[in-house]
């Protein structure tokens, strides 16, 4: 059994997948082929957005945004603890002080009090200027962007939507990566649609937006690549890879994501007696980048997946260590606070296998080694 099984996805989709590459190599247009360009344009319709921009993988995407917004020296970033590194390290890349947010237990995702309680920290400290918002759909959720953007419009911040687990997701009708001023996401294999390797996107309705992040990924380009109008990056999607994602984007739409999310109906179903399973709240929807369990303490969860182990099961903590205590931002820690729900969750969380491929028999023995592990 595997925790996230790219090779059966491959199985299932070879042909298309054969064919889609096997013309890339044909053409010769590795770099900004049409594929590239098709894609975008059948993820900005998806997300809902008048602008998709692919780049090179979700950490340049969030560098994009900051860069096209120019936030530098002096401006502080404001991104929950509990979080894949890359979400605050493009911060720090920036030259720009990150400044950590606890999350909600229930749903893992930046908890907009805490919020307001940091901005008016940093605004009452005088030291350094709010600019932007960094909130992530954490494990396929979408953070809760209404009353996001209504502090963000209270204290005039960017709202940079990191939708690098979130892509597929929705609120209402909405869908993820469309909730920010910008939003982003990220096509590493294992996220909810995944490459063969690594790929990225922008999205933004911001026209103007939208041509500075075409050329601050091309090298700052002006007119062509040989005119250089900014400091940019070189961050583009390879054609090889688009042409991956548009075969990829066609299952995921059809059916693998709700796939995901019958299999997550049937994880709770179960296991909501046994350990604390992940709370949507009503008009919510997850693409399931991971579904992850809580249990009472470090002991519990450690011992769970211990046994899962010997079972056969695998499991993954995401994560093990919240922000404020990563090394790389030692120099930034107060002290002052204590990320109570951050800290915990790091002790507490386990996520399940999840992909769309997974079989009733594997889910069927997943959750009867946990049922089991409970008896004992
Ligand atoms: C994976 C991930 C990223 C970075 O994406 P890459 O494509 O690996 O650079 C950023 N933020 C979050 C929340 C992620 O999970």
């Amino acid at each position: 059994m595997q925790f996230r099984d790219l090779k059966k996805q491959y199985q299932v989709l070879k042909k298309d997948i054969d064919e889609a590459m096997l013309q890339v190599a044909e053409n010769g247009n590795f770099i900004e082929g049409t594929q590239v360009k098709d894609l975008e344009a059948e993820l900005a319709a998806y997300v809902g957005v008048r602008h998709c921009v692919t780049c090179a993988n979700g950490t340049d995407a969030l560098t994009l945004a900051l860069m096209a917004w120019k936030v530098g020296r002096g401006d502080v970033v404001f991104v929950p603890d509990f979080t894949f590194f890359a979400s605050a390290e493009t911060i720090a890349l920036a030259g720009v002080t990150p400044v950590f947010v606890d999350v909600k237990k229930e749903t893992f995702n930046i908890d907009p009090q805490n919020l307001e309680l940091q901005i008016q920290k940093v605004i009452a400290e005088g030291k350094y200027t709010p600019k932007a918002i960094i909130a992530v759909d954490l494990f396929g959720l979408p953070a809760e962007f209404e009353a996001i953007r209504q502090i963000a419009k209270k204290y005039d911040l960017k709202v940079l939507e990191d939708g690098a687990q979130g892509f597929g997701g929705k609120i209402g009708e909405k869908r993820a990566c469309s909730f920010g001023d910008i939003g982003t996401t990220s096509f590493f294999p294992a996220k909810p649609l995944g490459c063969y390797g690594d790929g990225g996107a922008v999205f933004t309705d911001d026209d103007q937006i939208a041509e500075v992040i075409r050329s601050l990924k091309v090298h700052g380009k002006g007119a062509n690549k040989y005119d250089n109008v900014r400091i940019g990056i070189n961050s583009r999607l390879d054609t090889m890879q688009a042409a991956v994602l548009l075969v990829k984007l066609k299952a995921f739409k059809e059916y693998e994501l709700a796939r995901v999310n019958s299999i997550a109906r049937s994880y709770t179903e179960v296991l909501q007696d046994i350990v604390t399973v992940p709370f949507v709240e009503e008009t919510y929807y997850s693409s399931w980048a991971q579904y992850t369990v809580r249990l009472e303490n470090k002991e519990r969860r450690d011992g769970l997946q211990a046994e899962l182990k010997k079972q056969g099961v695998p499991s993954m903590v995401y994560y093990q260590k919240p922000m404020h205590e990563q090394k790389a931002f030692e120099e930034l820690t107060s002290g002052a606070d204590d990320f109570a729900n951050s800290r915990e969750l790091c002790d507490t969380v386990l996520s399940l296998p999840m992909h769309p491929y997974l079989s009733e028999t594997d889910i069927n023995d997943i959750v009867c080694a946990i049922v089991q592990w409970k008896n004992r």
